[in-house]
């Protein structure tokens, strides 16, 4: 079996390599990749900056941002249905993981498919719990590889929301910065919610942005302070020292700033208060 495997510390380690067949024991799911999205982090594994492999094992297969299929019948699952996973799993010994929430992990003692400590999803077959399979709808198709960081966008946003929704405030106008994965879909989550988005990033245009209904800014062309107040703006361009100095406290007018973090993506959260 052939997986896309890396040597965490080593740069220049990254390849496709030969892998022992995966065998799906009692009480696991075998799925079959049929898609892996490839994020900021894998390049950051793939620098040798981060990542970690299982316990004894030198390599680690890459592979957070899944979309699969199941192989064989079992657990709730049928064969041929479409699936995701869930990246980070829990340390096992803290209030975080013991109430559901391991991307709040408080030990650091957690495990993330295709970062740390756990083999990831590019290669062609995975045995996986089916406690952290998430199913997919068969309309998505081949977008279902989104989910994974669409639910990373959609966490931002919950905690916006909670943390804007303490005091009286409404979303109705957003900034998202940057418009890579994240920002894209932090835009169209936010236009789905009917926000007024302006999206800013480096391009002079983005045809994307401007289907979504939002409005885009080039920060080559546009003082983004003079875009006007907004409730909430989004950092995804993960440069946080950009937020500071891109004129947006005035934006904001003053500021509560929360910082989101998932297991694998961050972006900055900024609210209007
Ligand atoms: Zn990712
Ligand atoms: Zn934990």
């Amino acid at each position: 079996m052939q997986a896309l495997v890396t040597q965490p510390g080593d740069t220049h380690t990254t390849r496709v390599e030969d892998v022992p067949a995966v065998e799906a024991l009692e009480g696991e799911v075998l799925v079959r990749t049929l898609e892996v999205g490839v994020c900021g982090t894998d390049r950051e594994i793939s620098e040798g900056l981060f990542g970690i492999a299982p316990e004894g094992e030198q390599q680690l297969v890459l592979g957070h941002e899944a979309l699969a299929v199941v192989e064989r019948n079992g657990y709730g699952f049928t064969r041929g249905q479409l699936v995701t996973a869930t990246v980070r799993r829990s340390c096992g010994h803290c209030i975080a993981c013991a109430e559901d929430s391991p991307d709040s992990c408080l030990t650091g003692d957690y495990r993330e498919r295709g970062i740390t400590r756990l083999h990831g999803y590019a290669r062609e077959l995975v045995a996986e719990d089916p406690e952290q399979l998430v199913a997919i709808p068969k309309s998505l198709g081949r977008l279902g590889v989104l989910a994974e960081p669409t639910s990373i966008c959609e966490r931002a946003l919950r905690h916006a929301r909670a943390i804007g929704g303490r005091q009286p405030w409404q979303l109705e106008r957003a900034l998202v910065i940057g418009a890579g994965a994240i920002g894209l879909l932090m835009t169209y989550l936010l236009r789905l919610a009917s926000v007024e988005v302006w999206t800013a990033s480096l391009e002079p245009e983005n045809e994307l942005v401007e289907q979504s209904g939002a409005r885009y800014a080039s920060t080559h062309d546009d003082e983004l302070s003079e875009l006007g107040k907004f409730d909430l703006v989004i950092e995804a361009a993960g440069n946080a020292q950009l937020m500071a100095g891109a004129g947006l406290r005035a934006c904001l007018g003053s500021i509560r700033v929360t910082r989101r973090s998932s297991s694998t993506a961050e972006c900055w959260v900024w609210i209007r208060s």
